[in-house]
């Protein structure tokens, strides 16, 4: 079992409804099983993958899945359907009531509990943690952690919360060293809605004075065709170290909305190559089966926010 070097003290909690431990260190197994709950299997981004006759499916989780809609304050039109959330992520949980669904459910329990009894920042700092030594116990030698594969940042706490264990994670002084491996970073990403007035600026939460998240974390802001005006303000203002994730009917058209909101301060673009069809969601790499975000890492730059490309996702 790969260990880290962890924080010290413990951090001691009084026990809130869904928490099964009065100490939240992944030392305990009460902890370790919350923390369980808390990930999610992301094929597209895992660090381990298998494909059989039925299907690819992710060994390694490296995600969080929220419910859809629900956690998402700065959702768009485009969200919708006709009468009802047509993402990717709402789909699958009309699919998958009894199992998808009610794991998002949970998930979306223990943080409230955590914010409530004010150990939200322990319980992100912990999953942090968690997942890092996880992934390196399989051997993942290049772990991830995507924040966020449904949902979004649904309070300023639970913002704020992920702000400060992301700080700490990439501020030095914890260490993300392997008795196997030798240093090893975490590398973190997602993408948000939660920015500009329909969805209180959120995400801002997310930024320090020169307007730069977490480092080792890259914080996209997503947009799609009914957005670009708040888009916009948010990279003219705010967000201006931000890159941009736009959803778009191809890539034409992607590059056209991406022109609406940047205007003439243009940034590296990349058409993300599993949404426009020239990669598979799990690829082989070095060797392994692992999922295309693992490989391809246009979104999660090592040399800082500023080198993020913006991305466009085709949707078909
Ligand atoms: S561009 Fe690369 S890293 Fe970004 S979502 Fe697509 S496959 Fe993943």
């Amino acid at each position: 079992m790969a260990s880290a070097v962890s924080i010290r003290p413990r951090v001691a909690m009084r026990p809130a409804p869904g928490f099964r431990s009065g100490v939240l260190d992944a030392a305990d197994s009460g902890t370790r099983e919350l923390l369980e709950d808390l990930l999610s299997g992301d094929m597209k981004t895992t660090g381990a993958a298998s494909v059989t006759a039925s299907g690819a499916r992710a060994l390694s989780k490296n995600a969080t899945w929220l419910p859809a809609g629900r956690t998402c304050p700065g959702r768009s039109s485009v969200c919708y359907g006709a009468d009802h959330l047509q993402c990717y992520a709402a789909v699958l949980e009309r699919a998958r009531p009894g199992s998808l669904a009610r794991a998002a459910d949970r998930r979306l329990a223990i943080w409230d509990d955590a914010l409530a009894a004010n150990k939200g920042k322990e319980l992100a700092f912990e999953l942090l943690k968690y997942v890092w030594d996880r992934q390196l116990s399989r051997g993942i030698t290049r772990p991830t952690f995507r924040l966020h594969a449904s949902g979004d940042f649904y309070s300023a706490a639970y913002a704020t919360a992920w702000d400060i264990a992301l700080r700490l994670a990439g501020s030095g002084l914890y260490q993300w060293v392997n008795r196997d491996h030798g240093p090893i970073p975490l590398t973190t990403w997602t993408y948000t809605r939660s920015y500009g007035s329909v969805a209180g600026d959120i995400a801002a939460r997310l930024l320090d004075a020169e307007g730069a998240p977490a480092p080792g974390f890259t914080l996209y802001l997503s947009s799609d065709e009914s957005m670009v005006a708040r888009t916009r303000n948010a990279v003219e203002g705010r967000y201006h170290r931000l890159p941009v994730a736009v959803m778009a009917d191809d890539a034409d058209h992607g590059a056209d909305l991406l022109r609406q909101i940047r205007g003439t301060d243009t940034r590296r673009t990349l058409v993300c190559p599993v949404d426009s069809g020239r990669m598979g969601h799990v690829v082989e790499s070095r060797g392994e089966t692992v999922g295309a975000c693992y490989k391809c890492r246009a979104c999660l730059p090592v040399s800082g926010i500023d080198s993020a490309p913006d991305i466009i996702f085709p949707i078909h």
